[in-house]
């Protein structure tokens, strides 16, 4: 939380404005949260970290702007929704394939929220039935497990994606082998997305995504146009993110600029 504000103080310092002037902040932070009363209700990485109520306790600590909490991923697709690869579509859906594979639904308009607010955690849909291949869910098969760069990396014996990547490249059997495991993962998914889904673009960002569009955004293209349902497929294009890496960051902005003014009802 103190990096968080002293970021904050940074951030205001580099725009040379007093933080007096300014009136919201957006918090980007994995969920599952109550975006409502900006509270994390559980982390997987920060072990005791329960119910934590982020946005009063930052908002507090800046002792100036209203802090509107929301999970990251929501944050990007507010973000390329507004501003970015999204703008103008009613039905979308943005995917990150970055260290994890996370995602959010926008459906006629308006954010897929879900019961209890975890709806479009695309990362743990099961697209294998390997019992072997677990995921840190707890379950196993999830696209996470086959597709993001942690989970590659784990399984090639290396610390960074980037390296496994680089020695498929080389004509390593085994980095090969990996990677078309974690193509197809992400083709099932793209499929399943069109058919249950049936959006009109699919955004893709995320780490791995930008640096490997050859084996993320076109093996789901290929998949959709070879094998999903005819009309949905023909209506959906999987385009690269807009934002880049800092698509959570600005989409947090427009989200807090939003709730300030009373809007932002098509992600609340
Ligand atoms: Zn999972």
């Amino acid at each position: 939380m103190a990096a968080l504000v002293a970021s904050a103080h940074a951030a205001v310092g580099a725009a040379k404005v007093a933080l007096a002037d300014i009136v919201a902040a957006g918090l980007s932070a994995p969920g599952p949260l109550d975006h409502v009363t900006g509270v994390i209700l559980i982390t997987q990485n920060i072990a005791g970290f329960r119910d934590v109520p982020l946005a009063a306790l930052v908002e507090r600590a800046l002792g100036g702007p209203k802090v509107f909490l929301d999970r990251d991923t929501v944050m990007a697709a507010i973000g390329e929704g507004t501003i970015g690869a999204a703008k103008g579509a009613r039905d979308f859906v943005y995917l990150t394939v970055s260290t994890g594979v996370g995602g959010a639904i926008v459906s006629g308009g308006k954010m897929v929220r879900g019961a209890t607010n975890t709806a479009g955690e695309l990362g743990h849909f099961p697209v294998g039935f390997d019992r072997d291949v677990r995921c840190r869910c707890g379950s196993f098969g999830c696209v996470e497990a086959y597709a993001a760069g942690r989970n590659l990396a784990e399984a090639y014996g290396v610390d960074d994606a980037t390296i496994v990547y680089a020695k498929a490249a080389a004509g390593d059997a085994r980095a090969t082998a990996l990677i078309a495991r974690a193509e197809l993962a992400l083709s099932n998914l793209a499929v399943g997305i069109v058919n249950a889904l049936n959006p009109e673009r699919i955004v893709v960002g995320g780490s791995v995504a930008e640096h490997e569009p050859a084996h993320t955004l076109e093996p789901m293209r290929r998949a959709i146009a070879e094998r999903a349902f005819k009309v949905p497929a023909a209506a959906a294009s999987v385009i690269p993110s807009a934002l880049g890496g800092d698509v959570s960051i600005i989409g947090a902005a427009l989200a807090a600029r939003d709730r300030a003014s009373g809007g932002g009802q098509w992600f609340l």
